[in-house]
């Protein structure tokens, strides 16, 4: 729901902002009280049971119609035909808990359709090997359908939408707290940077990261954005070419020298994965056969996921930084436009991330030039950018991925295949900006 200037919400609208006002994400720590602690811990499980219930759902009956792939229908159940059927699920909860767990669900669905709804069943590249082997795969092995939540990877959070004020921010005693439903004494929070005054809380997403917490906090508030640049210079162009080793290379023949933070850290995330593995092993059962978990592995269990949150706030400090630079130094940013589920495989930072470097560097540079009245440029999908020599406009039709230095035939130019189709998407933002007058000395053509 959009807002008007002076707050109070529009009828009928749907993320529509008035103008001049934009939407902010602010991430804050909180120090909720051990009381509190296993509240949210409790909220969390629920969320996750839930959601892992709508998966057992959706297995249920691509099973019972025997689904072979292209577009999947499903009607999600309520959440409270699954709270009824669970005696130990919080029916006192924040609804908010439970819908989440729906919406999350429904975006999965949404998501399996966009990449997959138009293709046959899709299988891992792991499984496709198995399967010449003469393995029988199941639909746990088919690729982009909804997994099920393990407690190891994750999934602590649970989002709450703001109704009617039920999320603030509140001082009292010199301290400040967070306030949301189901927690009227507030969660101490430090906020290291103000909210903006003006602006509106959308909603709340409430999550542990190792053993941090942390409130992330959708704001809509006004903000004056810079005036675009009217007469852009050449120089102050660049265009990026997505590169699956280094992130990207500049129209200057710059990599990005992304550090290999999956890399960095893999080793101890595999050693952890080990001795997790090892003592869920030897843990002992109960009745049911489930393992009884010692204190040790669920101390291992948060170090595990502390090093993964580790890794992901570090790339994530380094994009923002990256992106910031990149928009302070140029008037125009140029890209290719990319099937970013294609890349998914690329770039990830532990194969449980779901990580895709470009994506969010792509968003960062995007929101980043809007609002510094810089130039963002996403050339054409069929814009042949590897294809053509960026010194003559021949185009090479038969160019082998393989090819990792571009030789023109015509003019015998040589160059970084990289390097070469970051120029040619520079020239393209070249003519695009003349084309809308926008460039400091138009080019002819
Ligand atoms: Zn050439």
């Amino acid at each position: 729901m959009a807002a008007d200037k002076k707050g109070s919400h529009i009828k009928g609208t749907k993320k529509q902002l008035p103008d001049g006002w934009i939407t902010g994400a602010f991430r804050y720590a909180i120090f909720p009280t051990d009381e509190q602690k296993q509240r949210l811990e409790m909220a969390f499980g629920c969320e996750r049971k839930i959601y892992n219930e709508y998966v057992a759902g959706l297995v249920e009956h691509l099973t019972s119609i025997e689904f072979s792939g292209g577009f999947l229908t499903y009607k999600v159940p309520n959440y409270t035909t699954i709270t009824n059927r669970f005696d130990f699920l919080d029916k006192s909860n924040d609804a908010f808990v439970y819908n989440d767990a729906k919406i999350r669900f429904q975006a999965a669905i949404k998501k399996y359709n966009e990449t997959y709804g138009k293709r046959p069943l899709h299988y891992k590249k792991s499984v496709q090997k198995k399967m010449k082997a003469g393995y029988v795969p199941s639909l746990r092995d088919v690729k982009g359908l909804p997994k099920f939540h393990s407690k190891k990877q994750g999934g602590f959070s649970y989002t709450t939408n703001q109704t009617n004020g039920n999320i603030r921010i509140e001082s009292r005693d010199g301290a400040t707290f967070l306030r949301i439903p189901k927690f009227p004494e507030g969660i101490p929070v430090r906020l290291h940077r103000e909210l903006p005054a003006d602006g509106l809380i959308k909603k709340a997403t409430i999550k542990r990261e190792g053993d941090r917490y942390i409130v992330a906090i959708s704001v809509d508030y006004p903000f004056e954005k810079l005036q675009l640049v009217e007469k852009v210079a050449t120089s102050k162009i660049t265009a990026l070419d997505y590169s699956q080793s280094d992130l990207y290379m500049d129209s200057e023949g710059q990599k990005a020298e992304y550090p290999r933070f999956h890399e960095l850290i893999g080793k101890r995330q595999r050693r952890l994965n080990k001795s997790l593995a090892r003592m869920k092993e030897r843990a002992m059962k109960d009745e049911n056969g489930q393992p009884v978990y010692s204190k040790n592995y669920r101390q291992t269990v948060v170090h595990y996921q502390k090093t993964m949150a580790k890794a992901a706030n570090q790339r994530n400090d380094f994009l923002h930084k990256r992106s910031h630079q990149i928009t302070n130094d140029y008037d125009a940013i140029v890209v290719e436009d990319l099937d970013l589920s294609n890349l998914a495989q690329c770039l990830k930072l532990g194969k449980k991330l779901h990580d895709n470097g470009f994506g969010m560097f792509r968003n960062m540079l995007k929101y980043k030039a809007e609002r510094k009245g810089k130039h963002y440029i996403v050339a054409d999908r069929f814009f042949p950018s590897s294809k053509l020599c960026s010194a003559c406009g021949t185009k090479k039709e038969n160019l082998r991925l393989s090819e990792r230095t571009y030789t023109c035939a015509h003019c015998q130019a040589v160059i970084d295949r990289d390097h070469n189709a970051a120029l040619n998407l520079k020239n393209y933002g070249i003519r695009k900006l003349s084309n809308l007058g926008f460039l400091a000395a138009p080019v002819s053509s």
